[in-house]
């Protein structure tokens, strides 16, 4: 399957990806939810040293509810989210589900902060939540 490619909505943003994801999952926690302006956040983690980025990406980092420090990556040009880092888990990236250029392959393995969850995002009940 890799390399995984991807990019913001403008193009401006584009990345490569020589591995596997390791872990795709939904993140319905507030911060998610208010980040991609929807019930959640779609993302899968790959180890850092594996993905490639070209074009500038913007940073905006807020404390996470694990204490950790979460840093939010957009596109300056367009504002799509792209990809994520946490000082908790400072070898990977988390990288937006749709920026994919083939977003179906995309498969999420789990939801988590569902409790913070909204009534209107339904997401697969066969998925484990946490
Ligand atoms: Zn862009
Ligand atoms: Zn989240």
């Amino acid at each position: 399957m890799p390399p995984l490619t991807g990019s913001c909505a403008c193009g401006a943003v584009r990345y490569s990806i020589t591995t596997e994801p390791a872990f795709s999952f939904h993140c319905q926690c507030h911060q998610c939810q208010r980040a991609s302006g929807t019930g959640h956040a779609s993302l899968f983690v790959v180890p850092k040293n594996s993905v490639s980025v070209e074009g500038e990406v913007k940073f905006y980092a807020q404390t996470a509810d694990d204490g950790a420090t979460i840093s939010r990556g957009f596109c300056p040009h367009c504002g799509s989210p792209v990809l994520g880092k946490s000082t908790g888990y400072p070898d990977v990236l988390m990288i937006t589900a749709a920026s994919l250029d083939e977003p179906a392959l995309f498969k999420p393995q789990k939801v988590v902060f569902s409790a913070s969850g909204q009534a209107w995002d339904y997401v697969d009940p066969a998925l484990p939540m946490a």
